[in-house]
């Protein structure tokens, strides 16, 4: 059933103002702990979820399609999407803030990788796909009908995008086909839909290694011979699956081609910088919540006669990660900022360069000062902190993710070193 825009401005409207007290205060002392509850019960009571059932959800290998259900009844998915198509008209800035506060509420990676490519990958579809293809897309992506994923990762290439070798070739005026393999696609066993990466020239004709790869918005016909998933075995937010993708001659519409052909690379910065900032989100809010876990232990556990957060070893650490996160939670949506001031062209001071290293720089920072934060929520915890009932074990495999993906921290150390303070490229 297409939403209610006017329900969807109420509810985001409605939840905002908490949401961004959450984010503006510190989430250990008192009154803020108060705020930063109130924004998280918010989120969890729109879906009906805990974070323990997330965490059987993870245990299980289970989807937790309800939690993404409930997310899409209330407009969530819309938060960065044109109002004409159904969505809030907010920006990444917003969406980021949701991302932390589905992560900080005790969800975790696991709650949030459940939403994340519709957040993100529906960036470039509202930019620039024809006014048909938005249509038929993002209401069906926003009310929750169709799932999606991002098809960019090859196990042959790696972070080395511009070789991918999954091909998309024209075969009449109606169709391609695609041959080749993804890896790590998150969610594709329960998306209809995924963002596909593919080159459609010949790396050895193009002038530009940046030319020649096209994007398509295509359906996941898993009934088609041509199309197989495997699904990989991975170390945390395991309610939400990661796939190895085949494509044999799998035949798909050229009407699903985004943009013009040969842009593809072009038009999918434009998700992957919105990516960066949403990742940089989901580190803060695992950060928060596994700080917040340590804080509440130090103060309960009680070894030679005192709380364990009377010792300073215990609570600088602590002290220490907090600020850590609070730095990248700066740097985060002030990238996020930037992203939503280029995309509406209000400001023309900002350049894309400038975008692209304020993305980077806050995934990079927000994911090591999660690290930090959860690395020392286990430790606080000693013993306990090896034990699934205290959480913290799960934030740390979890924790992980924005270290790797979408791009690893060693690639944005290349990034910043070349384009910022040019020194020569290393690759
Ligand atoms: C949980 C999870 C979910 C994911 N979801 C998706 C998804 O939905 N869609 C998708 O397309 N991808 C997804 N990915 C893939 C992810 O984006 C890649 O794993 C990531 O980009 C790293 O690529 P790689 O694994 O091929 O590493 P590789 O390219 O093999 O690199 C391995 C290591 O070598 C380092 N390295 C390589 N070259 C250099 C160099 N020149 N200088 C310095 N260091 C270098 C890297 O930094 C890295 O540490 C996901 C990954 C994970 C773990």
């Amino acid at each position: 059933m297409p939403l209610s825009v006017r329900r969807l401005a109420h509810t985001l409207l409605s939840a905002r103002p908490v949401l961004l007290r959450s984010l503006r205060t510190p989430c250990l002392s008192l009154p803020s702990r108060t705020f930063a509850a109130s924004a998280h019960n918010r989120i969890m009571e729109t879906t009906g979820f805990t974070d323990t059932q997330l965490t059987e959800c993870g245990q299980q290998e289970k989807d937790p399609k309800e939690f993404h259900a409930a997310l899409a009844k209330d407009g969530w998915l819309g938060i960065a999407l044109p109002e004409g198509l159904g969505g809030s008209g907010l920006g990444i800035s917003e969406a980021t803030m949701m991302m932390q506060t589905i992560a900080q509420s005790g969800a975790g990676m696991a709650g949030a990788q459940a939403i994340h490519a519709n957040i993100y990958a529906t960036q470039p579809l509202a930019r620039f796909c024809t006014q048909q293809q938005l249509e038929e897309t993002i209401p069906n992506i926003i009310s929750g009908k169709w799932r999606t994923c991002f098809g960019v990762t090859e196990p042959n290439v790696g972070l080395d995008t511009l070789r991918l070798k999954t091909t998309a070739t024209r075969t009449s005026d109606n169709t391609y086909v695609v041959s080749g393999q993804k890896i790590w696609i998150t969610c594709a066993q329960v998306a209809q839909k995924m963002m596909l990466l593919a080159r459609t020239t010949p790396l050895s004709d193009v002038q530009k290694s940046t030319d020649g790869l096209s994007l398509f918005c295509i359906d996941l016909d898993r009934t088609h011979p041509g199309l197989s998933l495997g699904r990989i075995k991975k170390m945390g937010g395991r309610a939400v699956d990661a796939n190895e993708v085949f494509f044999d001659a799998y035949p798909i519409p050229a009407s699903s081609l985004i943009g013009d052909e040969g842009e593809g690379f072009r038009i999918i910065l434009h998700g992957m910088n919105a990516e960066r900032c949403l990742l940089a989100g989901e580190a803060l809010g695992l950060g928060y919540a596994a700080l917040e876990r340590a804080a509440k232990y130090a103060q309960e556990r009680v070894v030679f006669g005192r709380p364990i957060g009377m010792n300073q070893g215990v609570a600088h650490p602590l002290a220490d990660a907090f600020m850590r996160l609070e730095a990248a939670k700066l740097a985060t949506y002030h990238a996020a900022r930037l992203y939503d001031a280029y995309a509406a062209g209000t400001d023309a001071s900002i350049t894309s360069h400038a975008v692209g290293v304020a993305c980077n720089s806050a995934k990079y920072l927000a994911a090591e000062a999660a690290f930090t934060a959860c690395e020392r929520a286990v430790l606080a915890h000693g013993g306990m902190g090896y034990a699934v009932e205290y959480d913290v074990e799960r934030y740390f495999r979890e924790c992980l993710v924005p270290r790797i993906a979408p791009v690893s921290r060693e690639m944005i150390l290349n990034y910043v070193s070349e384009k910022v303070l040019g020194l020569p490229r290393s690759y």
